[in-house]
């Protein structure tokens, strides 16, 4: 297995569309990253606060860290000092943290506001009305250090394509309906809508993906233990 060759045969994949490539290193060493890197991949995303400062620590500082998992409010000022994009933003709690704790580094924080498209429970995110909620809220209209970038969804783990599908095409007409309202604060530009995994790419891809978020076709699988 070779990250190199994984990487080469993803980019042909997805060379026709216009989408930014996440390559999801976590759990993976270091090691793994760093090829990945000689590689050309500058965009990285991890899950967990602790080994995303580690590996931001060890690497070269031209990467640009993507925070993709469940974020605590207690951890935010970890990541502030450098991170580049938060796509898991699902509070208005949480985007208070951020932009205090942004406001302290002096440095503008992009995210993504992440909504619940699954069947499944145990899945974060955002509902439609919580996302307008925050969007249109005194908050947000007050913030002068986060900037939201776009939406971020995770599809039901299914080999049902047409269930994904159906829940890709639910978060683009969302994100197509905040891109089109006139009436939002200057600090929301919406560009970005990350979609897609290892499993579910190309499906997030013809339904509108500006962003892929990928871990096992690039790494391999992980081993949890
Ligand atoms: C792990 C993870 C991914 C990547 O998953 P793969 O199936 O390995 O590609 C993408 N998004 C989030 C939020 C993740 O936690």
């Amino acid at each position: 297995m070779s990250v190199a060759k994984n990487l080469e045969e993803l980019r042909a994949k997805v060379s026709s569309y216009p989408c930014t490539l996440v390559a999801v290193s976590k759990t993976k060493p270091v090691e793994m990253l760093e090829e990945a890197y000689k590689a050309g991949v500058r965009d990285f995303g991890e899950n967990k606060v602790q080994e995303l400062v580690d590996k931001y620590e060890q690497l070269p500082k031209d990467i640009q860290w993507h925070m993709i998992g469940h974020l605590q409010r207690n951890k935010v000022k970890y990541i502030t000092p450098f991170v580049h994009m938060i796509h898991s933003v699902d509070s208005a709690r949480l985007l208070k943290e951020i932009e205090k704790q942004a406001r302290k580094e002096e440095r503008v924080v992009d995210c993504l506001l992440q909504m619940h498209i699954a069947e499944e429970e145990s899945k974060y995110g955002l509902s439609e009305e919580e996302l307008f909620e925050i969007l249109n809220g005194e908050m947000l209209a007050k913030a002068r250090y986060v900037r939201i970038k776009g939406l971020m969804g995770m599809a039901t783990f299914t080999e049902n394509e047409q269930q994904i599908r159906k829940e890709f095409k639910s978060l683009k007409r969302i994100f197509e309906k905040v891109k089109a309202d006139q009436q939002l604060p200057q600090n929301v530009e919406i560009k970005e809508l990350s979609m897609g995994m290892s499993g579910d790419y190309q499906i997030a891809l013809e339904e509108g993906s500006t962003m892929l978020r990928i871990g096992t076709t690039i790494f391999g699988e992980r081993n949890y233990n």
